[in-house]
C-alpha cells in the first residue's frame, strides 16, 4: 500500500509542479491581453478624435458657407439701396443691412471658436498619437518576452507530462482514478501526511485510531474532515533531518497560498 501511495505521491509532486506552471502561463497570457487591451483603448480614442475634428471641419464649413451668403446679400443690398430714392425705403435696406451685418459678425465668433476647438483637439490627438506610439515600442519588448516566457513554460510542461506519463503507467490504476477525482476537487496536494496527528491538507486534528489505521497501511485513509487521502511518513524520513522536513512543510506552505 505505501509503495504504491509512493508513486501517487511522485505523480502528485508533478502535478504540483504543473499547476503551477500552468497558473503561471495564465498571468502571462492575461498580461498580454492586457496590453492589447490598452492598444485598442488607444486606437479607439484616437479614431473618436478624428471624428470629433471631422465633425468640427464640417462645421466650420457650413458656418463660413453663411457667412459667405450673408456678404452677397449685403453686397446686394447695397447695390439695391444706390438705386432707391425713398428715404423709408432706403432706411428699411440699412435696417436689414445692420441685422445681416450682426449676424454675420455672431457667425464669424462661432466660426473663431469652432477653430480654437479644433486646435484644441487636434493637441490632443497628437498626445494620443504619441502615446500610442510609445505604447507599441514598449509593448513590443514586454510582448515578445511574454511570447518566449510561454514557450518555456510550454516545454517544460511537455517534460512533465511525458515524466507524468511514464509513472502513471507503474501506478495503481484504482489508486490514481480516486487520486486524479480529489485534485480535480481540490487543486492542491490530495495526499498528504499526517503531521503531529494534524491532516496536513486541513490542518483538523485526527483521533488516535485513524493515524493507528494509516500507519499499518492496509487501505486507502481517507481525512474525514477533508477527503485527502493521508500516508505515515516513514521515520527514515523524517530521521534524515528536521531540516528537510522543515523545508517540505514550507513547499507545502507555499503551494496553498
Ligand atoms: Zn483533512
Amino acid at each position: 500500500m505505501q509503495e504504491a501511495l509512493k508513486v501517487i505521491i511522485n505523480i502528485q509532486e508533478l502535478d504540483m509542479k504543473m499547476i503551477r506552471l500552468m497558473r503561471l502561463k495564465k498571468e502571462r497570457q492575461k498580461e498580454l491581453s492586457q496590453i492589447e487591451a490598452l492598444r485598442k483603448e488607444l486606437h479607439q480614442q484616437f479614431s473618436e478624435k478624428e471624428t470629433e475634428i471631422k465633425e468640427l471641419d464640417k462645421n466650420i464649413d457650413q458656418h463660413e458657407q453663411k457667412i459667405q451668403e450673408i456678404t452677397a446679400k449685403i453686397k446686394k443690398l447695397e447695390t439695391q439701396q444706390a438705386s432707391i430714392k425713398k428715404v423709408d425705403e432706403f432706411n428699411a435696406i440699412t435696417q436689414e443691412s445692420t441685422a445681416a451685418e450682426r449676424e454675420k459678425l455672431s457667425i464669424e465668433q462661432k466660426v473663431s471658436d469652432l477653430v480654437d476647438k479644433k486646435v484644441a483637439e487636434e493637441e490632443l490627438l497628437e498626445k494620443i498619437k504619441q502615446s500610442l506610439k510609445i505604447s507599441e515600442e514598449s509593448s513590443a519588448a514586454l510582448e515578445q518576452e511574454i511570447f518566449s516566457s510561454v514557450r518555456l513554460i510550454n516545454e517544460e510542461g511537455a517534460a512533465l507530462k511525458t515524466q507524468r506519463d511514464a509513472l502513471a503507467q507503474k501506478a495503481d490504476s484504482e489508486m490514481l482514478r480516486i487520486y486524479e477525482r480529489l485534485l480535480k476537487n481540490k487543486k492542491d496536494r490530495v495526499v498528504v501526511p499526517i503531521e503531529n496527528r494534524t491532516c496536513s491538507g486541513c490542518h483538523i486534528v485526527l483521533t488516535a485510531q485513524h493515524e493507528n489505521l494509516v500507519r499499518k497501511g492496509e487501505n486507502l485513509i481517507f481525512c474525514e474532515h477533508c477527503s485527502r487521502v493521508h500516508y505515515w511518513e516513514d521515520s527514515e524520513a523524517t530521521e534524515s533531518g528536521d531540516a528537510a522536513a522543515g523545508t517540505k512543510r514550507r513547499r507545502r506552505r507555499m503551494a496553498n497560498t
